[in-house]
């Protein structure tokens, strides 16, 4: 496998083509945003644990049925990947109230929903990511009814997957945020799985174990990704 020219960089990651042109590279950067990119950092190692963590949770889900872009940890920082036409929606699930949620139904953060709550957000920056519903979603043409029913549909079983493997390990999965793209006419999960894109909690103490450490500057975000890695059981040495 050849590591060819950079076709992509977005805030934590960069994304390589290969020899094949059905499988690109994905490499994971330390760099860490907030606020749509107005907050900036840098989070030690980050990159390292977030491509261990999200290659342990995409082979979890592989191996429960979930179709996603990962093909195999490549090294420290670097995924194999099949190529994704990504649909510009950020599916995001929600079990318990916090972030955006709480200020918008007026919620105490920490408030057990009554129902996992799917939310469609617009993936575009400029205009800040704004919430969307499924009229809206026709009206822009992004993403067919039956797509949208698999999005849906797939992030719901994920939740079911994530939350059944976490408790085990005494975490909460608070929310999260899915990304998704085509590939060959098919729809796959794509992006990452991680302390960037989901909120963890320790079960017992509503400790946080993710980047609202770093959004709210809490201290100790280093720790809270390694106690995720570490909860988590995935390797920090590549796999082949
Ligand atoms: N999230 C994300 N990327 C975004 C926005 C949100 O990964 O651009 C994740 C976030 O980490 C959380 C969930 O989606 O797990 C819900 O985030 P929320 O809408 O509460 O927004 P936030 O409070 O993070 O701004």
């Amino acid at each position: 496998m050849k590591k060819g020219e950079l076709v992509y960089e977005g805030k934590a990651k960069q994304v390589y083509l290969t020899d094949n042109p059905d499988e690109v590279l994905v490499w994971f950067k330390d760099d860490a945003t907030a606020f749509n990119g107005e907050k900036k950092g840098t989070i030690q190692s980050k990159g390292i644990m977030n491509n261990a963590i999200s290659s342990f949770f995409f082979e979890l889900l592989s191996s429960k049925g979930v179709s996603t872009h990962f093909i195999r940890k490549i090294d420290e920082r670097s995924m194999l990947v099949r190529r994704l036409s990504i649909v510009p929606i950020e599916v995001v699930v929600r079990n318990i109230s916090a972030g955006s949620l709480a200020k918008r139904l007026g919620w105490e953060e920490g408030r057990k929903l009554p129902h996992p709550v799917v939310e469609l957000y617009y993936k575009d920056d400029a205009l800040g990511d704004p919430l969307i519903n499924r009229s809206h979603v026709k009206a822009l043409g992004i993403a067919t009814p039956e797509q949208l029913n698999t999005l849906e549909d797939t992030a719901l079983k994920v939740n079911e997957i994530l939350m059944e493997f976490l408790a085990a390990k005494n975490l909460l999965l608070v929310d999260f945020k899915l990304e998704f793209g085509t590939h060959r006419g098919e729809i796959l999960l794509g992006d990452e799985i991680s302390p960037d894109t989901c909120r963890f909690w320790d079960a017992m103490t509503n400790e946080k174990l993710d980047k609202d450490r770093f959004r709210r500057d809490m201290g100790d975000v280093e720790a809270a990704y390694q106690e995720i890695l570490k909860r988590v059981g995935g390797e920090l040495v590549c796999s082949r």
